[in-house]
């Protein structure tokens, strides 16, 4: 499908006002756009220990939405569920891509160190493919929770030692710039917004756990439509029932994401609004730590 600059200009302004920035940088957004919608920038998207959740939601992208995303931009260099091509096609596309280097790697899933053919791309071990697409890679951006700090497949008693893609990579003495998109899954405009940022504007500012600040820079809880009910103490006693969800388990009081403002499918609803507890699925801690509180109640005050 052709396209005018004026189609790219709109997806960047679209794109920036997702991630919640200036109109500055709209000519370099439209710029990664329409590299990308040529297959000049070179995305490789690898899956490890994943459900594939990540991918999924990536496809609920808005802003450009699934069919532009698709038609438009997503030529990415391979991906693991997305790509057209399949078998041998696919390995050779991948491994000419590795070869010729400089490409943004994305990372879905984590890594099983102790059990590496728990996870096979083609007949090769995530973990060795990882290491070699990472290498050559320019820059890699770690999707969801499982990539980024371990995730669900971590949870105890994680018998396939399964560790995050920065664990694998600082094994492998890999020094790469390494971007952090937690969340489980991530929302479809931090990602589709970063990977352009990281196209063609760069590195965006980051946290002590590599999380994107302009992303993850405030707590769920100071934005939520709660928060007023959180200082009269109206808490809801059951799902689904009105009030805050601090007494049946929210995490959004020590939860970083702009879920809160920004919402999910469109901005139709997100966990809170739906009555439920936040879970905390972009934590660093989430599912892995024994003590983690997917469901308990909040007794006391706000946790430490
Ligand atoms: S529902 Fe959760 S995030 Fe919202 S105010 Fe209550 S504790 Fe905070
Ligand atoms: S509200 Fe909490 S559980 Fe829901 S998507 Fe956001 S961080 Fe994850």
């Amino acid at each position: 499908m052709a396209m005018d600059r004026r189609t790219f200009l709109k997806d960047a302004g679209l794109l920036l006002a997702g991630l919640g920035l200036g109109p500055a940088l709209r000519p370099q957004f439209a710029q990664a756009l329409e590299e990308l919608a040529a297959g000049r920038a070179p995305v490789l998207w690898l899956q490890g220990q994943s459900c594939s959740g990540c991918s999924v939601s990536l496809l609920n992208s808005e802003r450009p939405g699934p069919a532009e995303l698709l038609t438009r931009y997503l030529s990415l260099y391979f991906h693991q569920t997305l790509s057209a091509a399949t078998g041998d096609a696919a390995r050779e596309a991948l491994e000419r891509a590795i070869e010729a280097g400089g490409y943004l790697l994305v990372t879905e899933g984590s890594v099983p160190l102790a059990v590496p053919e728990a996870c096979l791309v083609g007949h090769e071990p995530y973990g060795r493919l990882l290491e070699r697409a990472a290498r050559r890679a320019k820059a890699v951006l770690s999707v969801g929770t499982c990539a980024c700090f371990g995730g669900i497949p971590a949870a105890p008693p994680n018998r396939t030692g399964a560790a995050p893609t920065a664990q694998a990579l600082a094994k492998a003495g890999i020094t790469v710039p390494l971007v952090h998109l937690p969340g489980c899954p991530p929302h479809p405009a931090w990602m589709v917004g970063n990977v352009v940022h990281l196209l063609r504007v760069g590195m965006p500012a980051l946290d002590e756990h590599l999380r994107p600040v302009r992303t993850y820079g405030q707590l769920l809880h100071d934005q939520c439509p709660h928060f007023a009910e959180y200082g009269r103490q109206e808490f809801a006693t059951a799902l689904g029932g009105p009030g805050c969800q601090f007494k049946l388990g929210c995490q959004g009081v020590i939860t970083h994401a702009d879920c809160s403002h920004r919402g999910w499918n469109g901005g139709v609803n997100w966990c809170v609004r739906a009555r439920a507890p936040c879970v905390g699925c972009a934590r660093p801690d989430f599912a892995r730590d024994p003590a983690y509180a997917f469901y308990r109640l909040n007794e006391g005050g706000v946790p430490a």
